[in-house]
C-alpha cells in the first residue's frame, strides 16, 4: 500500500491506478474499526483499485468539540488497510488541505442545518467542503460512506447531484457490536459503565422500529415510545430524537412513505449517533 501526504503525489499515484477499472474512494478520519473496514471491503468488491483517506478534518469540529483529542491510531490503521488490500492511502496534514488563504467552502443550504447540523453549526459545511476536495483530488468512480452518518449521506447525495460530481455514492449498512452498539471511533471515550448506558440508543431505535412494524404510523406516538425508552438511562443526555424524511431530513408526520429515525445523545464524554431506516409501507 502506497501512502501519500500531498495532493500532487496523490494525483500522480491515482493516475497510475486509473483506467484499469472502477476506482473506489473510502474517506475516513482514522481510528479505524470494523465499520470502516466494511466500507473498504465494499469498495474492494466493486472496484479495481481502492483509495482510502485518513484526515481528521478540523473544519468539521466546533470550537468546543473534540478535534484535539480525537483518537489518532495511524500505524494500526495502516496495518488494517494494508491487510484489506487498499492500494493507496492519502493522509494529509491540515495545511495541505487548507493552505494559507483558503477561503472557498461548499454549503449545502437548508439541509445542513438539520439534525447534527442544528446541534453542530458549521459541521456539514466542513464535511461537504472536505469531501468535495477529496472528490476533486482523487476523482473516484464510486465513493463509499456509512449509513451510520445518515445526515451526512443525505447532504453528500445532494451535493453530488447539485454540483454534478461524476461519481456514484455507495451507502453501506451500519456495523454494530453483537449487543447492538453502533461502532464509532468515539466509543473509545466510553468507560465500561458508559458503554452499558450507550446501549439505550439502540434499544430506543429498536422500540420505535418494533412499534412501527406492529402498525403504528403516527410519528408523535412513536417518538413518545422512544423517549420513554431513553428515560431508562437518566445519565444519557439526549441531543435529538427525530423521525424525518431520509432525503430532506425534515420531520414527517407519518411513516407512510418510510422514514429515518435518528438519535444523538451524550453518554459520558462522548456524543454518539445512531439511526434506523423504516421502509415505506406496502
Ligand atoms: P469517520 O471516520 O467517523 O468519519 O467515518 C468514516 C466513514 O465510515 C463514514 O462514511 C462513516 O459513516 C463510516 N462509518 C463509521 N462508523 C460506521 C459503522 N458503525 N458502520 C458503517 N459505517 C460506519
Amino acid at each position: 500500500m502506497r501512502i501519500t501526504r500531498t495532493v500532487a503525489e496523490t494525483r500522480s499515484a491515482v493516475a497510475e491506478l486509473r483506467g484499469k477499472g472502477a476506482l473506489g474512494l473510502v474517506p475516513t478520519m482514522g481510528a479505524l474499526h470494523a465499520g470502516h473496514i466494511s466500507l473498504v471491503r465494499a469498495a474492494r468488491a466493486a472496484c479495481h483499485a481502492v483509495v482510502a483517506t485518513i484526515f481528521v478534518n478540523p473544519t468539521q469540529f466546533g470550537p468546543n468539540e473534540d478535534f484535539s483529542k480525537y483518537p489518532r491510531t495511524f500505524d494500526a490503521d495502516c496495518a488494517l488497510l494494508e491487510a484489506e488490500g487498499v492500494d493507496l492511502l492519502f493522509a494529509p496534514e491540515p495545511a495541505e488541505i487548507y493552505p494559507e488563504g483558503f477561503s472557498t467552502v461548499v454549503e449545502v443550504e437548508g439541509i445542513s442545518d438539520r439534525l447534527d447540523g442544528h446541534s453542530r453549526p458549521g459541521h456539514f459545511r466542513g464535511v461537504a467542503t472536505v469531501v468535495a476536495k477529496l472528490f476533486n483530488i482523487v476523482a473516484p468512480d464510486k465513493a463509499f460512506f456509512g449509513q451510520k452518518d445518515a445526515a451526512q449521506v443525505a447532504i453528500l447525495r445532494r451535493m453530488v447531484r447539485d454540483l454534478n460530481f461524476p461519481l456514484e455514492l455507495v451507502v453501506c449498512p451500519i456495523v454494530r457490536d453483537p449487543d447492538g452498539l453502533a461502532l464509532s471511533s468515539r466509543n473509545r471515550y466510553l468507560s465500561p459503565g458508559d458503554r452499558q448506558s450507550a446501549l439505550v440508543l439502540h434499544r430506543t431505535l429498536h422500540r420505535i422500529e418494533a412499534r412501527a412494524a406492529a402498525g403504528e404510523t403516527d410519528t408523535a406516538a412513536l417518538l413518545d415510545a422512544g423517549l420513554a425508552a431513553l428515560a431508562d438511562e437518566p445519565g444519557v443526555r439526549l441531543d435529538y430524537l427525530r423521525i424525518v424524511d431520509p432525503n430532506t431530513l425534515e420531520d414527517v408526520p407519518t411513516l407512510r412513505h418510510g422514514a429515518l429515525v435518528a438519535v444523538a445523545a451524550w453518554v459520558g464524554p462522548a456524543r454518539l449517533i445512531d439511526n434506523v431506516l423504516i421502509p415505506p409501507r406496502p
